[in-house]
């Protein structure tokens, strides 16, 4: 029979337009909304694993909620087509589909139309209606190709590798809204800069830097307490203390054998504690174990709060038309910043520094300037951007306030630049609107590890 769909009608006892694609080549996805489910062969797994990723990563309702089954004989499914398939079949007369598809029908029949507009409000969206539709947990999916290590199949098309900061953002920021709750799979170490998981640890030389080390096997002798490499104690079978001449009689009772000495091929220098350092394979920077990320990979499960969202029954927040400077992270991706600077404080009691800079106006004269004063908070942010220090993470939070993360510098830097900055700022302001009255604050302070989260947000943007 012909229809629009490259495929095979499936014939049910529920007389549903259910089809078996097994051609992926020309397969137009507008078509597939006419479907009341599809089953994809995965004969040509390359094939079906593309297109099944093409429905789910769309951002129109009716494509990406489709019901999606995978015909599958012989081969076990790739983890990915299992996550955003709804069930895995090896006959296409399996009862499952049927049921499935109208449990499903039934769950979308519940969706209210909701207005979304942003990209993030979209994806926000998403994630509720595939994983209230669907009822089971959204489930990172381990892939050695990703960015971060994982990948959350069903979101992870919408950011780019750089913005994967942003995408474990959002969903931090479910949790907090209480519309998921998350559970524990694994912590990965990301780097600060690009925050790729593509990480060489490596041993360095603290003298000379050089990563040509080895290990070398040392010798305690007991008796005379000398301490020296295992080299110097001779034939192995026949050892012999350089010190007092004594042969070494048994492992453990007269000598032992102390670990984690390096020698330095390059210049020869003999030492206990190495420096270890870390190189990212993807931008290429060098920095200390000390300075990554730690980010915790969660799987996460809807909540009631989330049902309700999912379906349309409460309301979320209107969106705020906000300033958009490039190069600023969003408010939600800073914060978790924040808590990553905490945990890594706490961790090495290397104090880490963290400023505002606040734009005081009045409610009559903002809302006088109206539309002007966006564009103001944006060029004010631009200029920011370009005074601060490259590895600083910038956002404009909530109280026209612009917040600065400086990992990189100490305290007096940070406070010097802001300083600066409100004299520049201000400047600018009593020249381009001398008849308002706008002044600017800044002010800094360290992430100590001690005070949370939203204590040192609420604290800065006061
Ligand atoms: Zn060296
Ligand atoms: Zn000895
Ligand atoms: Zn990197």
């Amino acid at each position: 029979m012909y229809s629009e769909i490259n495929g095979r009608k499936l014939t049910n006892s529920a007389n549903k337009e259910i089809y078996l694609i097994s051609d992926y080549k020309l397969q137009d996805l507008k078509n597939i909304v006419i479907c009341d489910a599809i089953v994809l062969d995965y004969n040509d797994k390359e094939g079906c694993n593309k297109f099944l990723r093409n429905i789910r990563q769309s951002l129109i309702e009716s494509i990406y909620l489709i019901p999606v089954f995978i015909l599958s004989q012989f081969d076990e499914v790739d983890l990915v087509s299992v996550e955003l398939s709804d069930g895995i079949i090896s006959t296409i007369n399996n009862p499952l589909i049927l049921e499935k598809t109208n449990l499903l029908a039934q769950r979308r029949d519940n969706l209210k139309i909701t207005e979304a507009t942003s990209t993030e409000s979209r994806i926000l969206n998403k994630l509720l209606r595939f994983y209230y539709t669907r009822n089971k947990e959204l489930t990172p999916v381990l892939n050695s190709k990703s960015h971060i290590g994982y990948e959350y199949p069903l979101i992870s098309g919408h950011y780019k590798v750089e913005e994967s900061i942003d995408l474990l953002a959002l969903l931090n920021n479910l949790v907090d809204q209480d519309l998921f709750l998350n559970q524990f799979v694994d912590k990965v170490k990301l780097c600060k800069n690009c925050s790729s998981s593509f990480l060489n640890y490596r041993e360095v030389c603290p003298k000379c830097n050089s990563f040509n080390l080895v290990a070398e096997g040392l010798i305690h002798h007991l008796d005379c307490g000398y301490i020296g490499l295992e080299k110097a104690f001779g034939n192995p079978r026949q050892l012999i203390c350089p010190n007092c001449e004594k042969g070494l009689w048994q492992f453990g009772v007269d000598y032992t054998k102390p670990t984690g000495t390096f020698s330095c091929n390059n210049c020869k220098h003999l030492f206990r504690e190495s420096t270890k350092n870390v190189f990212c394979f993807n931008c290429r920077n060098i920095t200390t174990p000390e300075m990554l990320i730690n980010a915790n990979i969660y799987s996460l499960k809807i909540t009631e709060n989330g049902t309700k969202m999912a379906i349309g029954e409460v309301k979320k927040e209107v969106e705020k038309t906000e300033p958009n400077v490039s190069g600023f992270v969003s408010f939600t991706t800073f914060t978790t910043f924040l808590e990553y600077e905490i945990q890594r404080t706490k961790t090495t009691n290397i104090p880490v520094s963290i400023g505002k800079i606040k734009i005081d106006i009045s409610i009559n004269d903002k809302n006088r300037l109206g539309h002007r004063f966006i564009n103001l908070v944006e060029e004010i942010g631009e200029f920011i951007k370009n005074t601060s220090l490259s590895g600083d993470i910038i956002t404009v939070g909530p109280n026209d306030v612009f917040l600065i993360i400086s990992p990189f510098n100490s305290l007096t830097k940070l406070d010097f630049l802001l300083g600066n900055m409100q004299i520049s700022i201000q400047k600018m302001l009593s020249m381009s609107f001398p008849e308002y009255d706008i002044s600017v604050r800044v002010k800094s302070n360290f992430i100590d590890g001690r005070t949370q989260k939203t204590e040192m947000i609420n604290d800065l943007i006061r």
